[in-house]
C-alpha cells in the first residue's frame, strides 16, 4: 500500500490526511508542535495515526509521497531530507485535486485574493450554482474534497501552495498583480517568488482561461516569459482591452466574446482603486461562468465587504474609523492610503517584512496629519517617515494607539489602521490585531 505522510497538522494538514485515508493510502500525520483538540479528534475519527512535538524521521521518510503544510518552509530538516532521497513533496491542493472533477476556478497574487476570492464566490452563490469555497481560506480543499460533491470551487491559493503543485490545472486562473511579498522565503529573489504565482497557469489548455493585471508592470513583465495555451482576460484601468475588462471614466466595462456590458463605478460596494481591480477580475470571470449580466452586476453592488479590509469600524464624534489589519505589505496600504478622501490618522507598524516605505512618501506627505506607530520597535518608522508627517508617535497596544488617536483626530478627520507589517510582534495575528482597535474603537 502506497504510503502517505502529511507534515503540519493545521487545516489544511488535517485535510489531506483525511482525504489520504479515505482514498484507502497508509496514512501519517506529524507536526512539529502540538496539535489542537480539534485535530485529534478529527484524526481519531479517521483512525489516522499521528504525532506531535518532533518529526520522526524512521516514520516519515519511508513514505512514497509527503503532503506539506504551506506553512513549512523547504529549508526545514524534514523536507530537505525527503527531498535529497527523491522522495516527492506535494501541497494539498495538489494532492486533492487528483480526486476533484469540479471545475476550478484559481486566485492567486500578492494582494485581493481573499477579496477578489470571495467575490467570486459570492457571484457563483448568486447565480445559484453548486459552488465550494477553498485554499487559503475558510475549510480545507481536501476535507471538502473527500466529504462534499461540488461542481464548481473557488480556490484561494498562496505561493506555498503553488510551490508544491505540478500536475494540477486551474479551469480559470487569475494573478491580481505581484508585489514583493514573503520573500524571505524566496531567497530574496524576486524572480522565484514571480515564478511561484505563475504556477497557477500551469498545464492549461485552450479551452481554460488566464485572467491578469494588464497595469502591473511586474505581471506584464514576466508574460512573456511563460508558454501557456489558455485564452487571456487582461483587467485595466488605463487602457481600453480587446477581451478582459477595462474601467475608464468611472465606468467599469467587460469585452467577453461578442458581448459588452458596463457598471458605472459608483454601484460597486466596495471601495477603492485596488477593489476595481478586483471587481473586474470577478465581473469578467462571471462573465466566461455564463452568468448573467444582471447577476453579476447586483453581486457586485451588494456584496459585504470582508473582516478586517478597510472595513468601517464607527464614526465617533465625526471621525470615522477604518480597520485595515489585514494590509500587511507596503502595497495594501498604499491602495487604502490612496483611497481615504479625509486627513488621516495613520496607525502602521508591526513585523517588518524587509519594507521600503519610499512608495508611501508622496500619500503620506499629502494625507496623513499624524502617524501612530504600533510596534515593538518602530525605529525604520520613525526614520522613513520624519520630516514627512508632522506628528510621529508610538504605542505598545491597540487600546493606546486608539487612546492616542482620538487625542490627535479633529471632526472630518479618518483614523486608518493599515500597518504595512505583520503582526507577530504584538499580536497572535492580523485578526487579533483588527479585532483589538475594533473592541478599543467601541470603548471610545
Ligand atoms: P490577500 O488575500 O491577497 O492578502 P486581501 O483581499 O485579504 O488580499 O486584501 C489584503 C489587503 O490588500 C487589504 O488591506 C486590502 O485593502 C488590500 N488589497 C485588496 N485588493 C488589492 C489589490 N487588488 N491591489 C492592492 N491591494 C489590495
Amino acid at each position: 500500500m502506497k504510503r502517505i505522510v502529511v507534515l503540519g497538522g493545521g487545516e489544511s494538514g488535517i485535510g489531506a490526511a483525511v482525504l489520504a485515508k479515505v482514498k484507502g493510502f497508509d496514512t501519517f500525520l506529524s507536526d512539529f508542535s502540538t496539535l489542537t483538540d480539534q485535530a485529534k479528534q478529527m484524526l481519531g475519527k479517521y483512525e489516522i495515526p499521528f504525532e506531535e512535538g518532533g518529526h520522526t524521521p524512521e516514520k516519515i521518510l519511508n513514505a512514497d509521497e509527503i503532503i506539506k503544510s504551506p506553512g513549512i518552509p523547504d529549508s526545514v530538516a524534514i523536507v530537505k531530507g525527503a527531498i535529497a532521497l527523491g522522495i516527492p513533496v506535494i501541497s494539498e491542493i495538489e494532492f486533492a485535486g487528483r480526486y476533484d472533477r469540479a471545475k476550478k476556478i484559481c486566485i492567486t497574487g500578492s494582494n485581493g485574493k481573499t477579496t477578489t476570492t470571495s467575490l467570486i464566490y459570492y457571484i457563483l452563490q448568486n447565480a445559484g450554482l453548486n459552488v465550494g469555497l477553498a485554499g487559503n481560506i475558510g475549510a480545507s480543499y481536501a476535507l471538502q474534497v473527500a466529504t462534499k460533491d461540488y461542481d464548481i470551487y473557488v480556490l484561494e491559493l498562496s505561493s506555498f501552495q503553488l510551490d508544491g503543485m505540478f500536475d494540477f490545472k486551474a479551469d480559470i486562473a487569475i494573478i491580481t498583480n505581484i508585489t514583493p511579498d514573503h520573500l524571505d522565503r524566496y531567497d530574496h529573489n524576486m524572480l522565484n517568488y514571480i515564478k511561484a504565482k505563475f504556477r497557477i497557469t500551469q498545464n492549461m489548455s485552450e479551452k481554460d482561461c488566464f485572467i491578469f493585471c494588464d497595469d502591473d508592470q511586474v505581471t506584464i513583465g514576466h508574460i512573456k516569459e511563460i508558454v501557456t495555451r489558455a485564452k487571456m482576460f487582461p483587467i485595466s484601468q488605463n487602457r481600453e482591452v480587446e477581451q478582459g475588462a477595462f474601467t475608464l471614466k468611472n465606468k467599469l466595462t467587460v469585452r467577453y466574446c461578442e458581448e459588452e456590458y458596463s457598471i458605472p463605478t459608483e454601484e460597486l460596494s466596495l471601495r477603492g482603486r485596488h477593489n476595481i481591480y478586483n471587481s473586474m477580475a470577478a465581473a469578467i470571470t462571471g462573465k466566461i461562468m455564463n452568468i448573467t449580466n444582471e447577476v453579476i452586476r447586483r453581486s457586485l453592488a451588494t456584496f459585504a465587504n470582508i473582516e478586517h479590509r478597510l472595513e468601517n469600524v464607527s464614526t465617533i464624534k465625526g471621525v470615522q474609523y477604518i480597520n485595515d489589519s489585514k494590509a500587511t505589505n507596503v502595497n495594501s496600504s498604499w491602495y487604502a492610503l490612496e483611497c481615504m478622501d479625509k486627513p488621516v490618522i495613520w496607525i502602521a507598524g508591526g513585523t517588518d517584512k524587509g519594507n521600503d516605505y519610499s512608495e508611501l512618501y508622496e500619500l503620506a506627505q499629502a494625507k496623513v496629519k499624524a502617524l501612530i506607530c504600533l510596534g515593538k520597535d518602530n525605529t525604520k518608522l520613525h526614520k522613513s517617515f520624519e520630516g514627512k508627517i508632522k506628528i510621529i508617535t508610538d504605542a505598545l497596544s491597540a487600546k493606546e494607539a486608539v487612546q492616542k488617536a482620538y487625542e490627535l483626530a479633529q471632526d472630518g478627520d479618518v483614523v486608518l489602521l493599515s500597518p504595512c507589517c505583520a503582526s507577530f510582534d504584538l499580536f497572535k495575528n492580523y485578526e487579533d490585531r483588527g479585532r483589538q482597535f475594533k473592541e478599543a474603537v467601541k470603548e471610545l
